[in-house]
Protein backbone atom coordinates (compact mmCIF):
# COMPACT_ATOMS: atom_id res chain seq x y z
CA UNK A 1 0.00 0.00 0.00
CA UNK A 2 1.96 3.33 -1.26
CA UNK A 3 0.64 5.74 1.28
CA UNK A 4 1.80 3.39 4.37
CA UNK A 5 4.28 4.74 6.64
CA UNK A 6 5.77 1.40 7.61
CA UNK A 7 5.86 0.39 3.38
CA UNK A 8 7.84 3.80 2.63
CA UNK A 9 10.46 2.53 6.03
CA UNK A 10 10.22 -1.15 3.47
CA UNK A 11 11.23 0.61 0.50
CA UNK A 12 13.44 2.98 1.80
CA UNK A 13 11.40 6.20 0.73
CA UNK A 14 11.52 7.38 4.67
CA UNK A 15 14.37 6.73 6.82
CA UNK A 16 14.22 4.88 10.00
CA UNK A 17 16.43 3.53 12.64
CA UNK A 18 16.66 -0.16 11.36
CA UNK A 19 18.42 -2.59 13.88
CA UNK A 20 17.42 -5.72 11.96
CA UNK A 21 16.52 -6.88 7.85
CA UNK A 22 15.95 -10.07 6.25
CA UNK A 23 13.95 -11.40 3.22
CA UNK A 24 10.98 -10.98 4.82
CA UNK A 25 10.67 -8.32 7.60
CA UNK A 26 12.43 -5.19 8.71
CA UNK A 27 12.92 -4.11 12.31
CA UNK A 28 13.39 -0.48 13.66
CA UNK A 29 13.52 1.37 16.50
CA UNK A 30 10.16 2.46 17.82
CA UNK A 31 9.92 6.82 17.50
CA UNK A 32 7.92 6.80 20.90
CA UNK A 33 9.66 4.23 22.85
CA UNK A 34 7.53 3.29 26.06
CA UNK A 35 10.45 0.72 27.66
CA UNK A 36 14.81 1.22 27.31
CA UNK A 37 14.31 -1.32 24.67
CA UNK A 38 11.03 -0.78 22.02
CA UNK A 39 11.77 -2.05 18.66
CA UNK A 40 8.88 -1.90 15.99
CA UNK A 41 9.21 -6.08 13.37
CA UNK A 42 7.29 -5.61 10.61
CA UNK A 43 6.29 -8.42 7.65
CA UNK A 44 7.59 -6.89 4.29
CA UNK A 45 4.43 -7.07 3.22
CA UNK A 46 1.85 -4.82 3.69
CA UNK A 47 -1.03 -6.88 5.78
CA UNK A 48 -3.07 -3.96 7.82
CA UNK A 49 -4.08 -6.22 11.13
CA UNK A 50 -4.31 -9.62 12.84
CA UNK A 51 -7.85 -9.06 11.82
CA UNK A 52 -7.35 -9.34 8.11
CA UNK A 53 -4.32 -11.76 8.12
CA UNK A 54 -4.92 -14.69 5.94
CA UNK A 55 -3.09 -18.74 6.44
CA UNK A 56 -0.72 -17.25 3.57
CA UNK A 57 0.42 -14.55 6.20
CA UNK A 58 1.01 -17.76 8.94
CA UNK A 59 4.83 -18.21 8.53
CA UNK A 60 5.97 -14.63 8.02
CA UNK A 61 4.13 -13.58 11.19
CA UNK A 62 5.85 -16.52 13.07
CA UNK A 63 9.29 -15.50 11.28
CA UNK A 64 8.61 -12.23 13.41
CA UNK A 65 8.85 -13.47 16.13
CA UNK A 66 12.18 -15.45 15.28
CA UNK A 67 13.18 -12.38 14.45
CA UNK A 68 12.33 -10.16 17.89
CA UNK A 69 14.29 -13.43 19.75
CA UNK A 70 17.53 -12.36 17.51
CA UNK A 71 16.71 -8.75 18.25
CA UNK A 72 16.88 -9.77 22.18
CA UNK A 73 19.84 -11.38 21.76
CA UNK A 74 21.74 -8.25 20.22
CA UNK A 75 19.98 -6.02 23.02
CA UNK A 76 21.10 -8.51 25.87
CA UNK A 77 17.10 -8.42 27.23
CA UNK A 78 16.87 -12.13 26.34
CA UNK A 79 17.71 -13.00 30.03
CA UNK A 80 15.64 -10.45 31.93
CA UNK A 81 12.96 -10.51 29.92
CA UNK A 82 10.83 -8.54 27.05
CA UNK A 83 7.02 -8.39 25.89
CA UNK A 84 6.29 -9.22 21.91
CA UNK A 85 2.70 -7.45 21.20
CA UNK A 86 0.69 -7.25 18.46
CA UNK A 87 -1.92 -4.43 19.31
CA UNK A 88 -5.07 -4.83 17.13
CA UNK A 89 -7.76 -2.58 16.53
CA UNK A 90 -9.27 0.28 19.41
CA UNK A 91 -9.39 -0.92 22.47
CA UNK A 92 -5.68 -1.95 21.83
CA UNK A 93 -4.73 1.60 20.43
CA UNK A 94 -3.66 0.22 17.00
CA UNK A 95 -2.89 3.67 15.33
CA UNK A 96 -0.68 1.90 12.54
CA UNK A 97 -2.42 0.17 10.31
CA UNK A 98 0.82 -2.52 9.06
CA UNK A 99 1.02 -5.17 11.33
CA UNK A 100 4.03 -4.65 13.83
CA UNK A 101 5.24 -6.51 16.47
CA UNK A 102 6.26 -4.47 19.54
CA UNK A 103 9.60 -5.95 21.02
CA UNK A 104 9.40 -4.17 24.79
CA UNK A 105 12.21 -4.67 27.42
CA UNK A 106 15.30 -3.44 29.82
CA UNK A 107 12.79 -2.54 32.80
CA UNK A 108 10.43 -4.46 34.58
CA UNK A 109 6.54 -4.54 32.52
CA UNK A 110 3.43 -4.38 34.23
CA UNK A 111 1.04 -6.87 33.82
CA UNK A 112 -1.90 -6.77 33.11
CA UNK A 113 -1.51 -3.72 30.57
CA UNK A 114 -3.12 -0.61 31.36
P1 LIG B 1 0.42 0.90 17.54
O1 LIG B 1 -0.15 1.99 18.40
O2 LIG B 1 0.42 -0.46 18.19
O3 LIG B 1 -0.21 0.88 16.17
O4 LIG B 1 1.95 1.23 17.36
C1 LIG B 1 2.43 2.12 16.40
C2 LIG B 1 3.82 2.47 16.84
O5 LIG B 1 4.46 3.09 15.75
C3 LIG B 1 3.87 3.43 18.02
O6 LIG B 1 4.60 2.85 19.10
C4 LIG B 1 4.60 4.66 17.44
O7 LIG B 1 5.45 5.28 18.38
C5 LIG B 1 5.35 4.05 16.27
N1 LIG B 1 5.66 4.98 15.21
C6 LIG B 1 4.84 5.88 14.64
N2 LIG B 1 5.49 6.59 13.71
C7 LIG B 1 6.76 6.11 13.69
C8 LIG B 1 7.93 6.44 12.95
N3 LIG B 1 7.93 7.41 12.04
N4 LIG B 1 9.07 5.75 13.20
C9 LIG B 1 9.09 4.78 14.14
N5 LIG B 1 8.01 4.42 14.87
C10 LIG B 1 6.88 5.07 14.65
ZN1 LIG C 1 2.20 -1.08 4.82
Amino acid sequence: MSDCLFCKFVRKEIPTRVVFEDDSCLAFEDINPKAPVHVLVIPKKHVASINVMTMEDEAVLGHLAFAARQIALEKKIDQSGYRAVFNTGPDAGQSVFHIHLHLLGGRPLAWPPG
